[in-house]
């Protein structure tokens, strides 16, 4: 079966068992501050999980894309050296929420693998939770007899707590797990080591493949643990690995997903696959990585040097440094392998195809720039080695520096030190890398207590697209510690605050009750929560409350927001429809659009998407919107959804005229309320991507009434002047004109003094005078002096605008006689405080003391005279 096969197996086996089948949520994870990337399948169904939303439908099943390189789960190091881990996979899974458990779980998962791919039964083993005594639990009699049903009772292994408990976090939906292992070694090797001695003990050919979660226990914030009222189904099964059985492979990369990528890489090189474990090694880096990585920015994470970007431009530079180093790539390469990833991958995710282009220049601009650090790296590490000869250890804390700036991976590192005869100090570059962890989790430690629930089963409505202010209740709150700060999060049975999400910014407002209030100073979404922030508790808990939002910031906010979808539309009317979004965040204050495009825009063309958008707002277009549409209807209205997103089967349609979005933010109720809008800013962000700001409303106006004073304060300069531009450009002229006449007059001057000087030298050799002309501009000529009069001794000061500076100048039998300009200037520079140097026969120096400069001079009388 070929991988589409295998995949397509999968979702049919369980949509014929009533599951609901979703697309893969985005890798990249917005709204939850516990989380970058996606790395399980439940991940985009953790608010059904932690009872914030109702569920859907009670069975789905999906193949998600997951990227295991932070936080949790982080494979990163592995990934290469060995066949079967990636940073970037797919899991298969199927849920049950609230509806079937463990039971059917099992013999669902026995099935599918038994009978609809017929893997051979004596291949197969299990795992249970074997109980732990320090959480007082007992072993999971229950999926042991399940097991039972199926399988052997030899091949059902009891696992620990590390292998065979799942946990979502430090809190929350946790439990037992039933993990399902495959032996695909050789018989001869079977007969030799019973294959269940292998399970869990790294054997790259008797690895995990399933992992059956059984959800029923939710952890408290104090570590105890309380059993769920609904008990869910999450499974996870690696689909590159399932491939590998299915496909008689020994390695995941031997498969249909990796061979297409791995034979480029091979040809590419002029290396074969599988004769270097190192080469090898690096292919399958390479391989890896660059799926990792586009599919991150084809899902709008971009490499870049903070948070989710950081980690993506890191899997990318592991990738250019292993090509560098094993493969001999000194050139970008990664970004030609996209195309052939898109052929083999784009029909199963067309995001991928449909920005292909973007995707490639992203990888190249990349790729150039850290090679250009490589190169840097490797100097400074060649320099570290020359200046420190005789050591042959390197520090740990400069292995550390070399890994922290420059992405050197340690064994990097290690290998050029070892070409050398060195070795590294692993102990110190193990402390640099615990400091840095413990600083980063430091900074990011946030501790929050449990949810105090009042209104239990209360799923929170938001009313903030029709009114600003409300009648609500407190549903549940918590206290919350972050570094620096403490505050408590409330959430309501009903709300008008808009809470930060889609790159909308979130209300603030206030929270009224009978003699008095609260300030609301935030307002955030959390996995399908709308959460309140607040400094401290009302005291009565239980009251009603009238939330108001702050109207004029929601207002000008909304002013953006929908200014941003009437740029988009002229975006694309202008420059083609190759624009995509590809970030979008709007204030108050101003709106930030970035979306593909692979240049500059004109000034013709920014004036035309101002133009525009100021029609339509004219027009007066009235909002329409259809808050829950089907998405195909949707999609014939002609909204585009955007990559990244998540969208459910119901979306929210927002249309001014001829522009249509799917938008969940709060938007002006006729685009006429817009007023105005100016472009203010126009730029790159990277390569084939660009950024543009505007202001709309009233910081529009302002926008342009500064503008106007600016150019009214011009006029007043210019009095009296038609053509402001054609008087500055005559002015610049006539500057320009003067300069050249100055500049041809002090050479002048300056010939004059050097014949004076040179009369001079010809009776005394030697001259330390305080003179009126700027030193500066003598050097040239003072220089031409030399030829004549090898013997002379020459020093200058002058001070020009308060600022003194000095000069000498010594023939060439000085020189020879070991006198030095250089060191002379830096002695006499302490005098005027300031610094200079210089050659042997002339130097200067610039100082910050004119006070200082006779007793410089007198210094230099003392000098030169011996
Ligand atoms: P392992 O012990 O092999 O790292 P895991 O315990 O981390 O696996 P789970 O978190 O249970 O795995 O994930 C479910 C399934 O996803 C696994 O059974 C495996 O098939 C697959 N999987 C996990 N990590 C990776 C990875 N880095 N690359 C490819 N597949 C993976
Ligand atoms: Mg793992």
């Amino acid at each position: 079966m070929t991988s589409n096969e295998i995949r397509k197996a999968f979702l049919d086996y369980f949509e014929s068992k009533q599951h609901h089948v979703v697309p893969s949520a985005p890798m990249v994870i917005k709204n939850d501050p516990t989380l970058m990337f996606t790395n399980a399948g439940m991940n985009q169904f953790k608010d059904i999980f932690l009872g914030n939303k109702q569920r859907p439908w009670p069975r789905a099943t999906d193949s998600q894309k997951c990227l295991r390189v932070s936080g949790k789960h982080n494979d990163l190091e592995e990934v290469g050296h060995d066949t079967y881990h990636h940073t970037m996979f797919e899991m298969l899974g199927n849920w049950s929420f609230g509806d079937y458990f463990k039971k059917e779980a099992i013999a669902y998962g026995w099935e599918f693998l038994t009978e609809v791919m017929k893997i051979n039964k004596d291949w197969l083993y299990v795992t249970v939770f074997g109980g732990d005594e320090k959480e007082g639990l007992e072993m999971d009699m229950e999926a042991y007899n399940f097991w039972k049903e199926h399988i052997s009772e030899d091949r059902i292994l009891r696992g620990s707590k590390k292998d065979n408990f799942w946990e979502m976090g430090d809190q929350g939906p946790c439990g037992p797990c039933s993990e399902i292992h495959v032996d695909i070694r050789p018989d001869e090797e079977k007969a030799k080591v019973p294959g269940k001695d292998l399970v869990n003990k790294d054997n790259p050919q008797v690895i995990e493949i399933w992992n059956l979660v059984f959800m029923q226990f939710n952890r408290k914030a104090d570590g105890t643990l309380e059993p769920l009222k609904a008990k869910h189904i999450d499974t996870g099964m690696g689909f590159e690995r399932l491939c590998m059985v299915m496909q008689g492979k020994r390695s995941n990369y031997d498969t249909d997903v990796f061979q297409p990528l791995i034979q480029e890489i091979a040809a590419k090189c002029g290396k074969k696959y599988g004769e270097n474990e190192d080469a090898d090694i690096a292919m399958r880096v390479c391989a890896d990585h660059l799926r990792a990585v586009s599919f991150s920015i084809a899902d709008g994470q971009l490499p870049s040097n903070v948070k989710a970007g950081y980690v993506i431009r890191r899997i990318l530079r592991r990738a250019v440094r292993y090509g560098y180093t094993f493969l001999g790539f000194n050139e970008p390469f990664i970004n030609t392998l996209v195309p052939t990833l898109v052929g083999q991958m784009g029909h199963q995710f067309p995001e991928l195809k449909k920005q292909q282009e973007l995707i490639q220049r992203i990888i190249l601009e990349e790729e150039q720039a850290f090679l250009r650090t490589l190169a840097g790296g490797i100097k400074r590490f060649e320099d570290y080695v020359a200046k420190n000869a005789g050591n042959k250890v390197v520090d740990g804390a400069f292995a550390f520096e070399l890994f922290d700036t420059y992405g050197f991976p340690v064994d990097l590192t290690q290998l050029m030190a070892s070409e050398k005869g060195w070795t590294v100090d692993m102990e110190g570059f193990a402390k640099g890398l615990a400091e840095q962890k413990e600083r980063s989790r430091g900074a990011a430690k946030v501790e929050s207590d449990d949810w105090v629930e009042l209104l239990p089963g209360v799923e929170e409505e938001f009313v903030g697209y029709d009114v600003l202010e409300a009648d609500v209740r407190i549903a549940r709150y918590r206290h919350v510690k972050a570094k620096d700060k403490e505050f408590y999060q409330l959430v309501f049975d009903r709300t008008p605050f808009y809470g930060e999400s889609g790159g909308q910014a979130g209300d603030t407002g206030e929270l009224r009750f009978e003699n008095g209030g609260l300030r609301i100073i935030s307002t955030k979404k959390e996995n399908g929560l709308i959460v309140h922030i607040v400094d401290t508790l009302p005291e009565n808990l239980s009251a009603t409350f009238h939330a108001e939002v702050d109207v004029a910031k929601r207002q000008a906010t909304a002013c953006n927001h929908s200014a941003t979808h009437l740029m988009h539309y002229a975006l694309r009317q202008v420059l083609g429809d190759h624009v995509e979004q590809k970030g979008s965040s709007v204030d108050e204050q101003r709106l930030r659009f970035d979306f593909s495009h692979f240049a500059k825009l004109s000034h013709e063309e920014i004036r035309e998407v101002e133009r525009r958008v100021n029609q339509m707002i004219r027009q007066c277009l009235p909002l329409e919107e259809h808050r829950a549409m089907p998405i195909a209807e949707a999609q014939k209205l002609g909204a585009m959804a955007l990559f990244g997103e998540k969208y459910g089967e119901f979306v929210r349609v927002v249309k001014y005229g001829p522009s249509v979005e799917f938008c969940g933010g709060t938007h002006v109720a006729n685009s006429g309320m817009i007023g105005s809008f100016r472009i203010v800013g126009e730029g790159a962000v990277a390569a084939g991507m660009r950024r543009i700001e505007a202001v709309t409303a009233q910081a529009a106006t302002d926008y342009a009434d500064r503008q106007q004073e600016q150019l009214a304060a011009l006029a007043e300069v210019f009095k009296g002047a038609k053509d402001l531009g054609a008087a500055i450009a005559k002015l610049q002229e006539e500057n320009a004109q003067m300069k050249s006449v100055v500049e041809q007059m002090q050479k002048a001057k300056a010939l004059d003094m050097a014949r004076n000087y040179a009369g001079r030298l010809a009776e005394n050799p030697v001259i330390v005078e305080h003179i009126d002309d700027d030193v500066n501009m003598l050097k040239d000529a003072l220089m031409s002096l030399r030829s004549e009069n090898p013997d002379m001794g020459l020093v200058l000061g002058s001070v020009k605008d308060g600022k003194p500076s000095l000069l000498i100048v010594l023939g060439q039998n000085r020189v020879d006689g070991g006198m030095n300009a250089g060191q002379m200037v830096r002695t006499l520079g302490k005098e005027i405080q300031g610094g200079g140097g210089g050659q042997p026969h002339f130097a200067t120096a610039g100082g910050r003391n004119a006070d200082g400069l006779d007793k410089a001079l007198a210094l230099a009388n003392e000098l030169i005279a011996h």
